[in-house]
């Protein structure tokens, strides 16, 4: 047991603070930050959240034209991942499935476009109508507002004096959940220091799909089904090597995203030459009216320092292995815990992971 331990969790006193101490202090205000935010909240555990940026929900971004959602970062989850099924159905947000009907493009590396009659890559695959942010926004909302702290970046933790908050105010408390990714976790400063097998820990996890760009082309109607198409389409030219239907459950209105193949410093320092090349290749593949756009945004989130290192602008190549970090085991007695979907055992990179990670930590916690 730890000599600075609270008496009482739900409110003990720290002597090197005038602030009472608070059981749990979550930082990052994620799927997963939020989502242990509730199970706490559920079991009357006295818990406190802080968020750097102004939004809640991470990677879980939207794009809103015309009052429909686009989503910027994640999209998708499985019918074999039941903790976001659960979560939609119990924040009334509904679900439907990727549109996949038609034929798939395919454009080789000559830039010639080849159609494939009734293949639809992402077939099965779950959206949320209103966008994965309406998860995390309904969830936000839920929550008692004096226990959230949106724009209050975490700059370290100290044992002793709780989080340090860039403010300059410290935080007390008996446990430190960093639910964000381990790399970004790591620029955190601790004290005491983490070991260096702390450190190459949270360095080692690559943060899933943080070095990717998002596209999303808003029209006012998914012209492409009239013509049998699904929107899905594979490039080996670019610079969009994979695109999908985007649309709202309604089909209105209508929309198309894409993920990037160009690396992340080319995005960075080309952006008009790659503006250029995405509205030229959308063209080439679903022909003059895909330049008729009502809106257009490019979500790069390799840039984003809440989200993606320096290490991440190079994404790995298949889905990492993840899981709980071993040499957190007993960090600081058991008081410093990563979290984040980066350190679920099944689903660790996606959001059913977020949730995953989430429900474990909350039973650890109220034990
Ligand atoms: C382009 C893209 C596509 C994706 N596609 C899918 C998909 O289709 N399906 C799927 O399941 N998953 C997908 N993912 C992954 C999914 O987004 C994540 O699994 C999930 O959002 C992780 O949630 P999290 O709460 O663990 O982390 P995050 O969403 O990264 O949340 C961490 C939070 O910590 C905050 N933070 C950072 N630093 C600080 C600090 N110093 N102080 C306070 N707060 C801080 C951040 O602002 C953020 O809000 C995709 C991700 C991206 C980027």
């Amino acid at each position: 047991m730890d000599e600075d331990r609270a008496p009482d969790r739900r409110g003990g006193t720290n002597t090197l603070s005038a602030r009472p101490r608070c059981a749990v202090a979550i930082v990052g205000g994620g799927l997963a930050g939020l989502a242990l935010a509730d199970e706490l909240e559920r079991a009357g555990i006295d818990w406190h959240l802080f968020e750097a940026r102004e939004r809640w929900g991470g990677r879980m971004q939207s794009l809103t034209v015309d009052g429909a959602a686009f989503d910027l970062g994640p999209s998708w989850f499985w019918s074999i991942q039941p903790r976001m099924r659960a979560l939609a159905e119990r924040l009334g947000c509904p679900v439907f499935e990727q549109y996949a009907m038609g034929d798939l493009l395919y454009e080789d590396d000559q830039a010639t476009v080849h159609r494939d009659r009734g293949f639809a890559s992402m077939a099965g695959s779950l959206r949320v109508d209103g966008g994965v942010k309406s998860l995390t926004d309904a969830l936000a909302a839920e929550l008692p507002a004096s226990r959230l702290h949106p724009a209050t970046p975490v700059r370290g933790v100290d044992r002793e004096r709780g989080l340090l908050l860039a403010d300059g105010r410290n935080w007390p408390a008996e446990h430190f959940v960093l639910a964000l990714p381990p790399r970004i976790a790591a620029s955190l400063t601790f004290n005491p220091e983490l070991s260096p097998a702390q450190t190459r820990g949270l360095k080692g996890v690559p943060t899933w799909m943080a070095g990717h760009a998002k596209f999303v082309a808003v029209y006012a109607t998914p012209f492409w089904r009239d013509e049998g198409l699904s929107g899905d389409a594979m490039s080996h030219s670019g610079p969009l090597v994979e695109i999908h239907d985007a649309s709202p459950l309604s089909g209105r209105p209508g929309a198309l995203f894409g993920f990037y193949g160009v690396p992340a410093e080319i995005r960075r320092d080309h952006p008009e030459a790659l503006a250029e090349a995405t509205m030229a290749q959308i063209e080439r593949l679903f022909g003059p009216a895909a330049r008729d756009t009502r809106h257009t945004c490019l979500q790069d989130w390799a840039f984003e320092p809440e989200t993606a290192s320096p290490d991440d602008r190079a994404p790995p190549t298949s889905h990492p292995e993840y899981g709980p970090l071993p040499a957190f085991s007993s960090a600081w007695d058991g008081r410093l815990l990563p979290g984040g979907s980066e350190t679920a055992r099944t689903f660790g990179g996606y959001m059913e992971g977020a949730l995953e990670r989430s429900a474990e930590l909350a039973v650890h916690l109220s034990g």
